[in-house]
């Protein structure tokens, strides 16, 4: 499969690592946000949270808890964005499901802003219930 991630994890591209265990890899982002700016990805290839397992995504989120916490020293910043993209509209470039860890600065220059929307009458419920039939007890 021609995935930049899966090429990481097989070695075949360089990456710097720093966290791996038996089923997930974190290494730095090569175009940072700011410095510090790390991928925590599954050994497997999933594409994104529609089709990774509960299992193998309890195991990512522990490291990047891990990683963030490390980041977080490491950069001395003053905040952590965790941001998981998933599909093209969304800004899924790699499709193999990864977190973003982004250290964050009073006043950088990192922008992921959005105008705040309302609901008009009757809407908010409306999303409620197509949600509702939707959300399944796995
Ligand atoms: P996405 O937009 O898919 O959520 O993010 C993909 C991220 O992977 C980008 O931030 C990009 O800089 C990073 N990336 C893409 N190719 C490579 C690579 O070969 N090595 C590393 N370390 N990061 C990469
Ligand atoms: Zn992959």
């Amino acid at each position: 499969m021609d995935c930049i991630f899966c090429k990481i994890v097989s070695g075949e591209i360089p990456s710097s690592k720093i966290y791996e265990d038996e089923k997930v890899l974190a290494f730095l982002d090569i175009n940072p946000a700011n410095k510090g700016h790390c991928i925590v990805i599954p050994k497997e290839h999933y594409e994104n949270i529609f089709d990774i397992s509960d299992d193998a995504l309890k195991e990512i989120i522990a490291a990047v808890k891990k990683t963030a916490s490390a980041v977080n020293k490491a950069a001395n910043c003053d905040g952590i964005n965790i941001l998981q993209n998933n599909n093209k509209a969304a800004g899924q470039l790699v499709s193999h499901i990864h977190f973003h860890i982004i250290p964050r600065f009073e006043n950088d220059e990192v922008n992921f802003s959005y105008k705040p929307g309302k609901y008009l009458e009757g809407e908010i419920n409306e999303m409620r219930e197509k949600i509702l039939v939707n959300i399944t007890g796995n």
